[in-house]
């Protein structure tokens, strides 16, 4: 287990959050797995190490790690959401082919918050942005299909 996942789980417990060898799985995954699964993926990766998980129960656990900031529910239309560890604030870029989505760190955003408040009125307290595109798999996939 990584020390992250170790501080995290330190943190629930502070928080007099009970860890489950479920919880903890979950947790460990979409800590060191950070490729935004949707619930049905993390079901997928776990389930033959808990026989009595089901799909319902990664929904929970989910909806609880989200309750407390630990992640983040990603929502894109019709489709799954997608589950993010909460890292600092960074930005994806998506595939519009494969779906792979990649996190980015651009600083100077924040700016645009503050511009945004200005201009509105609102008090904004968050922002999210995605670029879409070809990931380079794909951009290769398709040069070779030519
Ligand atoms: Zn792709
Ligand atoms: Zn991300």
């Amino acid at each position: 287990m990584s020390t992250i996942v170790q501080q995290e789980i330190l943190k629930l417990q502070a928080k007099g959050i009970r860890i489950t060898p479920q919880r903890q799985a979950i947790l460990q995954f979409l800590i060191e797995n950070h490729r935004h699964p949707t619930a049905d993926e993390i079901y997928q990766a776990l389930a033959e190490n808990f026989s009595n998980m089901s799909v319902a129960t990664v929904y929970n656990n989910l909806r609880l790690l989200k309750k407390l900031n630990v992640v983040k529910e990603l929502t894109y239309g019709d489709h799954a959401s997608r589950f993010d560890y909460v890292t600092s604030d960074h930005y994806h870029a998506i595939c519009k082919n494969c779906g792979l989505m990649v996190d980015f760190y651009y600083p100077g955003l924040e700016d645009v918050q503050q511009a945004a408040a200005s201009l509105t009125g609102f008090a904004i307290d968050e922002h999210r942005l995605e670029v879409y595109g070809l990931c380079p798999d794909c951009q290769k996939k398709m040069a070779t299909e030519k």
